[in-house]
């Protein structure tokens, strides 16, 4: 991909529309060389108030378009997003490390909630009441919350962002995003461009680059009246203290470590390829990673068998430059963590099968036995391409293990029968369980969400949007008015 010479966003910050910005320079530095490939604006707190500000102002004219005219502007956003596909997986690529088929498959699962969400404001919204009194009707509806704080990270960094800002536009509500650093462009100024293009209204959409300081002040600014954040657990709890004190609804989708369960009588092939799929893609930066998987004892040595011939064909490499199964981590920071918990969880008995190394950003498919639940690999949420593996001799050992982590995202569970399965899924909690499948699912019409510290039970996708990004009111009408007693 060629570097664009003068980008739109360079010096500039997408308030509403295309303005001037006086905040420091983000350096955009590719994972996979290190170099920097391009620089945008960060917002500052005060951009944060001139974006509130303004989206204030333009709610009341988008709440009043016409509904087919809402759902015109997402699906020539979805149009757009088809027709720059190079762009943006270019972008996907180089600015966050992502190999091909990631890109492609984000790309076309923001495409999907671009489509979703021009359905949804056609909806029916609200029901009929009954009223004791004569003459009276009680309408129940749905209407906007207002302005809608989107918080998004950087590890799919367009779709995290895409699956909040699409459905709450299409509900009547302002948006201001604030993409992670580390994924500004993709995540950010590039669907600004889209929404734009598409024909969005001036003051609609906000995009504000930045870090902390950025997000902190828009989840503390009183315009901006719910906060959808995606991110790690210990930010989610700070954004969620915050907002219980400013009573704002808060919808957080957080960290994960998610179990696969592989009984005796799975099919151990199926088994083994999900599991390498579900700790490996994108280098395992995924909240829905497989981050630990659980084997019964007895079957325990050919899977590891299995899962490490197919780890050790995966080769690591910079996507942009050759094929690659496996990119760069974010940052050198992050190749160092995941580096760290394995040598700890090694120095207290694990075994590396196979991987292990780190060299600069990356890290190799890293399959680990002899795991007991105080390793690090096991109890923390690693986000990185390594894949636990620990026995265990029954059912309920089984479900006491998956059960045994404070997070609550996703899990798999492998077995040729079915009844077993649904029985042990039934013992399991969280948010998502996947039967013979792996834990790295989302399909954008089905409710997607986690439990525990994996989230506050906000969910995203199909009917759970509507509920997700409105509020409700009550509004009574008398045909005639009525006499109290005083
Ligand atoms: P992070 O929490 O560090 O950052 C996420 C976003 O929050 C970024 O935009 C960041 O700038 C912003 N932020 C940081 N501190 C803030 C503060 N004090 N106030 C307001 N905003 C603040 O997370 P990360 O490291 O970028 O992402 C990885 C984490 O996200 C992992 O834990 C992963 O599991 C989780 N995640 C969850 C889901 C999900 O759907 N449940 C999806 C993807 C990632």
């Amino acid at each position: 991909m060629d570097m664009p010479a003068n980008p739109v966003w360079q010096q500039r910050l997408f308030l509403g529309s295309w303005k001037s910005g006086n905040g420091e320079q983000i350096n955009v530095t590719e994972p996979a060389t290190g170099e920097v490939i391009s620089q945008l604006k960060a917002a500052t707190p005060s951009d944060v108030d001139r974006a509130a500000t303004t989206a204030r102002d333009a709610q009341t004219q988008w709440v009043a378009v016409p509904f087919d005219q809402k759902a015109e502007i997402l699906r020539k956003a979805a149009t757009l997003l088809k027709e720059r596909a190079d762009e943006i997986n270019g972008w996907n690529t180089r600015e966050c490390g992502s190999i091909g088929p990631k890109a492609d498959w984000e790309l076309q699962a923001t495409y999907e909630q671009a489509q979703m969400a021009a359905a949804l404001p056609m909806q029916p919204s609200g029901e009929i009441f009954p009223s004791n009194m004569p003459g009276k009707r009680n309408y129940w509806k749905r209407v906007p919350i207002g302005t809608v704080g989107v918080i998004a990270p950087w590890n799919f960094p367009i779709l995290l962002a895409m699956r909040s800002v699409f459905p709450a536009l299409a509900m009547g509500n302002c948006v201001i995003l604030k993409p992670d650093p580390k994924s500004s462009i993709c995540g950010g100024v590039l669907m600004a461009k889209i929404l734009e293009d598409a024909g969005l209204p001036e003051g609609v959409f906000h995009v504000l680059p930045g870090g902390p300081d950025v997000g902190q002040a828009l989840v503390e600014h009183p315009l901006v009246k719910m906060i959808s954040f995606t991110g790690s657990t210990a930010v989610g709890k700070k954004i969620g203290e915050t907002c219980g004190r400013m009573l704002k609804k808060a919808a957080l989708e957080l960290g994960g470590n998610n179990a696969q369960v592989v009984l005796e009588d799975a099919d151990l092939d199926i088994a083994s390829s999900c599991g390498a799929w579900g700790s490996f893609l994108h280098q395992g930066q995924i909240c829905m990673q497989t981050g630990r998987h659980l084997v019964h004892r007895s079957v325990a040595d050919e899977y590891i068998e299995r899962l490490a011939a197919r780890a050790g064909n995966l080769a690591c490499g910079n996507p942009a430059q050759e094929q690659a199964h496996l990119g760069p981590l974010i940052n050198e920071a992050q190749a160092k963590r995941v580096e760290d918990i394995v040598n700890r969880s090694v120095e207290m008995g694990a075994r590396i099968v196979v991987g292990g190394k780190r060299n600069g950003n990356y890290y190799e498919a890293t399959v680990m036995s002899d795991v007991t639940p105080d390793m690090p690999v096991f109890s923390e949420e690693v986000f990185g391409p390594v894949a636990p593996v620990m026995t265990f001799d029954s059912d309920d050992n089984a479900c006491s293990l998956v059960n045994e982590s404070l997070y609550g995202l996703a899990a798999a569970i492998h077995s040729r029968s079915t009844e077993r399965a649904l029985q042990i899924a039934n013992q399991i909690q969280v948010g998502m369980i996947h039967i013979n499948d792996q834990t790295v699912n989302n399909e954008f019409q089905v409710p997607f969400g986690g439990l525990g510290s994996s989230g506050n039970s906000g969910r995203f996708g199909g009917p759970a949007n509507i509920e997700e990004f409105t509020t409700s009111q009550w509004v009574s009408v008398m045909e005639e008015g009525i006499q109290y007693p005083f």
